[in-house]
């Protein structure tokens, strides 16, 4: 079977909106532009250096259905549950949380004089995993590795493979890929993703071209930008003036039912109904 080059399918300005207890990020899955790109349901953005848009953070709430995937570039995010895990989240560091049958939790960025930036990315669960027992892992800074590419390309691999390189999340339904990928000026990076699965760049720094090398290069993408890549089995990226940044993001779509409210991500309204019952009732956090 030919390689087939994965181009660009839409292009997304991400939208400022404002979460949690006053927190202004930038959103690009989860609008009303893209309400999903299966399996992922949600992609903020948030980096700031006046305490003011980040410091009220994300006081105690409910996850049910679905996994956060919170990656810092600085600064530094506490969380606590009510099942009684607590951490910090540092620059450089991930945390994969399968919030499976019911998280309530605190995120908390702490005012810093680096300030905040970082990512929290929602990751669907199969219908047969929505229930499952919460889990956490948590993965500091030099646990993950980084590859360098003749070509000048850093790659930091949280989860998915780069040159025979496994990144430390292991076990998610989605099997996907998340890496962090640094291009220098005129450089160049090519990827395998496995056809079928959907991907996506956030490019955060710099500006990039996705294609073929088949084909002209297209415009220059500047950050910030969402940009869903279509089917195929590689993502070619290249760099003209500028150097880039960006999350490489992949996962197997799951092709079920999605009943979303807030925080809950289930297949039917009735199982988001019995969510909000158990949450009345007390009975949402069982251990
Ligand atoms: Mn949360």
């Amino acid at each position: 079977m030919k390689s087939l080059p994965r181009t660009i399918e839409t292009i997304i300005t991400p939208e400022p909106v404002t979460e949690g207890a006053g927190v202004r990020l930038k959103r690009s899955i989860g609008t009303r532009t893209l309400n999903y790109l299966d399996p992922f349901l949600l992609l903020d953005h948030f980096a700031s250096n006046d305490p003011r848009d980040y410091e009220a953070g994300f006081p105690l709430h409910p996850h049910r259905g679905i996994e956060t995937v919170t990656y810092l570039l600085r600064g530094e995010v506490r969380h606590r549950d009510t099942l009684g895990n607590s951490g910090s989240i540092g620059a450089g560091d991930a945390q994969w949380m399968t919030a499976g049958r019911g998280i309530m939790h605190e995120e908390m960025p702490q005012v810093r004089p680096e300030g905040i930036a970082g990512f929290q990315l929602w990751v669907n669960l199969p219908a047969k995993l929505k229930m499952t027992k919460p889990r956490y892992q948590d993965i500091r800074a030099d646990q993950i590795p980084e590859i360098k590419k003749d070509g000048g390309a850093r790659i930091r691999v949280v989860t998915g493979t780069v040159d025979g390189v496994r990144g430390p999340v292991t076990d998610i339904a989605a099997d996907p890929s998340y890496l962090d990928v640094s291009v220098p000026a005129h450089g160049s990076f090519t990827h395998p993703i496995e056809r079928g699965h959907s991907a996506f760049a956030y490019v955060f720094e710099g500006s990039a071209q996705f294609g073929s090398p088949d084909h002209a290069a297209g415009a220059a993408i500047a950050s910030p930008s969402l940009v869903v890549l279509g089917d195929g089995d590689a993502v070619q990226v290249t760099t003209g003036e500028s150097p880039t940044r960006f999350l490489l993001v992949s996962g197997r779509p799951l092709h079920e039912p999605i009943a979303r409210y807030g925080p809950f991500v289930m297949n039917t309204q009735t199982e988001i109904e019995q969510t909000l019952l158990e949450l009345r009732q007390g009975t949402f956090v069982t251990t």
